[in-house]
């Protein structure tokens, strides 16, 4: 495969500031730059771009993509139910957790689109997420509704 693979992004050379940067990095390129900096605060691009990393996963299996999905420390995912349509996804511990709105928004549309993109290579189906709960729109966790249909 062409491009960038996981395995490459793990080789960090980086001697003083080692491998890690902080959380509120990551938020800032998720609320700030994607939700505030884009046009309809990002849908269409988180989308787009969390199919894709999703898709890069070196992963086989669904419950490998959960367990990816929480060592990248994106979240920590339960598979709360399962059928041949469907599947409801509850994630704990998400990056907007402890994050403040006056609005009641969901904000965590990357991260559903990244586990989207991983159930798609694995079950060889089209998926879609859709956030249904988010620690952002007061839930107490946030949650997503993951559905497949036959390519
Ligand atoms: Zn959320």
């Amino acid at each position: 495969m062409c491009g960038y693979s996981f395995d490459n992004l793990k080789n960090i050379k980086r001697e003083q500031l080692g491998e890690w940067v902080p959380m509120e990095l990551y938020r800032a390129i998720r609320l700030i730059g994607m939700y505030e900096g884009l046009p309809m605060k990002g849908k269409g691009t988180t989308f787009t771009v969390g199919k894709k990393i999703g898709e890069k996963f070196p992963i086989n299996t669904v419950e490998e993509a959960l367990a990816l999905f929480e060592d990248m420390k994106i979240g920590v995912p339960t598979l709360l139910s399962k059928s041949d349509e469907t599947m409801r996804i509850q994630v704990d511990d998400c990056f907007c957790k402890g994050v403040e709105s006056k609005q009641k928004e969901k904000v965590c549309d990357l991260e559903g689109a990244i586990l989207a993109g991983a159930m798609e290579k694995v079950l060889d189906k089209k998926v879609h997420a859709k956030e249904t709960k988010c620690h952002v729109s007061g839930d107490v966790h946030c949650e997503y509704e993951v559905t497949f249909m036959d390519k």
